[in-house]
């Protein structure tokens, strides 16, 4: 017998919409689909790595329930989250004349997410959207909150829409074939999550966070569901991020500088990890944590078997890349600092050589 799934309700701007997370639910995917909506055919959006693992299944579970699937599948990578990429899959949907009615579902990680979520936004002008995400930190960031899109040579995500989904239907099992690379970025943004939101989560983190890369599944159920509350709660806060939001960003200040800096030889999980290893010296230094809270926060990055130092990219580039991505958004640099553990603040007043030596105990 499969095990009770775990459900988290979100509600984002008058719609709701369910987060159910259950090992064996991919087999499950069109019978729920077929309570959903009345639609005889659906929409299904994969990536040439996900889709020889899982898309018979998916395929098999809709022919149960009389639906047909329109499959596209989409070369793997974000190198692909193009707009060149998804010109096939609008003609595949619109040559199939699907209707306002039918659903799209992405099968994939971040990327296969947000693209088929853009797609739903815009063909037709907005049809159902229906993810099923098969990376870690695709269920547990990139699933809830409804941004969509895909990237322009100038920078990433810069074309996109806020498109809510109808349902999210999370399978822990799939994370049997991904890469542990891939495991341990959605992993940084557990712990992100627990250290912004959750002192209890982050006690648990401590004593458990192996589990996950044990590919536990009871654990992962719990890990996701537990997260996906926590990012719904922020996202419902601020939907169109206007203020608390921006705590998601802990870590990613750093990190988003070292990825530019590193010019991406470093995962987004990695950079995310360097990045609140970072914080976390930048918030001890300016009195906001106490050592021992620190250390915490580091030995639990470690204990996912992501880095925490041994960078070797020179701090003033890491500086320089944060001015220059200030400028870009027409601000101050803002850091987003705890000053407890699973609480965060926000300061625009951070003296430059705190920074300077933040990035700096990175090389240690
Ligand atoms: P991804 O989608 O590229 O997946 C990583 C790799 O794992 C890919 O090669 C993919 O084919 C493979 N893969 C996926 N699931 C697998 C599985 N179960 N088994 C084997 N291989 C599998 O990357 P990602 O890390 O999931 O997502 C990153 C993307 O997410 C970025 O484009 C980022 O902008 C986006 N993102 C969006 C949001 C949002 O709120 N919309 C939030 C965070 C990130």
């Amino acid at each position: 017998m499969p095990s009770d799934p775990q459900v988290v309700p979100v509600s984002i701007e008058g719609t709701r919409y369910d987060i159910t997370i259950r090992p064996g639910l991919l087999s499950d995917v069109g019978r729920i689909l077929a309570q959903l909506t009345n639609s005889r055919r659906a929409g299904m959006v994969t990536d040439s790595h996900v889709g020889p693992f899982y898309l018979n299944t998916v395929t098999e579970s809709l022919h149960e329930v009389g639906i047909e699937p329109i499959v596209a599948t989409i070369p793997a990578g974000e190198d692909h989250k193009t707009l060149a990429e998804l010109a096939p899959v609008f003609d595949a949907l619109l040559s199939a004349r699907i209707e306002r009615s039918t659903p799209m579902l992405a099968i994939g990680g971040g990327v296969i997410g947000d693209m088929t979520g853009f797609v739903a936004a815009t063909i037709l002008r907005g049809v159902p959207f229906v993810q099923v995400p098969t990376t870690l930190l695709a269920m547990v960031d990139a699933s809830v909150g409804g941004k969509t899109g895909i990237n322009h040579a100038v920078g990433k995500n810069l074309i996109g829409a806020f498109h809510q989904p109808i349902a999210v239907l999370i399978d822990p099992a799939v994370l049997q074939t991904l890469a542990p690379r891939e495991l341990q970025s959605g992993l940084a943004e557990c712990i992100k999550h627990d250290i912004i939101r959750d002192a209890e989560g982050f006690e648990r983190l401590e004593r458990d966070i192996t589990r996950a890369l044990a590919l536990d599944l009871d654990y992962l159920t719990q890990l996701i569901a537990h997260n996906v509350a926590i990012k719904a709660r922020v996202v419902e806060a601020d939907p169109f991020e206007k203020g608390e939001r921006a705590h998601l960003n802990f870590g990613h200040t750093f990190g988003h500088a070292i990825e530019t800096v590193s010019r991406y030889s470093y995962s987004h999980g990695e950079c995310v990890a360097l990045g609140m290893t970072a914080a976390a010296r930048l918030a001890a230094d300016l009195g906001m944590i106490d050592e021992s809270a620190r250390c915490r926060i580091v030995s639990v990055i470690e204990r996912a078997q992501l880095p925490v130092r041994g960078m070797s990219l020179p701090a003033k580039d890491v500086v320089d890349a944060m001015i220059y991505d200030k400028k870009v958004r027409g601000g101050k640099v803002r850091f987003v600092l705890p000053d407890r553990i699973g609480h965060v603040v926000i300061r625009d007043d951070v003296p430059p050589s705190a920074v300077t030596r933040a990035i700096e105990s990175l090389g240690g």
